[in-house]
């Protein structure tokens, strides 16, 4: 399997869900990792959480049967981590079957998959592969009992994964606030505008 050369002073592995940050603006996760700066717990990240403790709790066989995987074996919770990637994370469930493995995320709402939950839930894809020593073929956003989306997760998927992993890892090596391509729309509605000298 293809890994990405850890930059020189890089931490081995980081937080998966850095890269979404990273992809809303690459200084957020420089600011939470290396300066500390901790993100406010907002009022829909616990909705999210208590929806997805509500969802752990409810699953069931005939409702994962609809992946193809209701004979695997259920791993809630997996802690995952590929120093190859540069990556690490807890997934919310890992199905593991004889000759595969499959991994599920709880998403609060009705569907869409955004690009950066795409590469979050693909790198945990991989990371899975690598764990539980199994190909992942598919990788499976939950939104409730009965609406789910199916990412396959395929060569050009599985490169966009190594290539943002690298790009995080590059980022976090380096010594100085990195350069921001966001703009104002991003900045008014961002946590760590404050930390930003050069916004506004
Ligand atoms: S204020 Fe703007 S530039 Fe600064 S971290 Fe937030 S999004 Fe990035």
């Amino acid at each position: 399997m293809e890994s990405n050369p850890q930059p020189e002073g890089a931490k081995e592995t980081w937080p998966v869900n850095l890269l979404r940050q990273m992809l809303f603006c690459p200084r957020i996760p420089w600011f939470r990792e290396v300066l500390g700066l901790a993100a406010p717990s907002q009022p829909w990240m616990r909705q999210g959480e208590r929806f997805q403790e509500v969802m752990e709790q409810r699953l069931e066989r005939r409702v994962l049967a609809r992946f193809g995987l209701d004979d695997a074996a259920w791993h809630k919770r997996p802690f995952l981590r590929s120093p190859a990637l540069g990556l690490h994370g807890i997934a919310d469930l890992a199905l593991v079957g004889t000759d595969r493995v499959a991994v599920v995320e709880i998403k609060l709402g009705s569907g869409g998959v955004r690009r950066g939950e795409r590469l979050q839930l693909a790198a945990y894809g991989l990371m899975a592969e690598a764990h539980f020593a199994l190909p992942c073929r598919e990788v499976f956003l939950l939104f409730g009992e009965r609406g789910f989306e199916r990412i396959t997760l395929g060569d050009a998927l599985r490169k966009e994964v190594r290539a943002a992993a690298g790009r995080l890892c590059a980022i976090m090596a380096a010594q100085r606030v990195p350069d921001s391509p966001a703009t104002a729309a991003q900045c008014t509605q961002c946590e760590h505008l404050n930390a930003c000298n050069d916004r506004f």
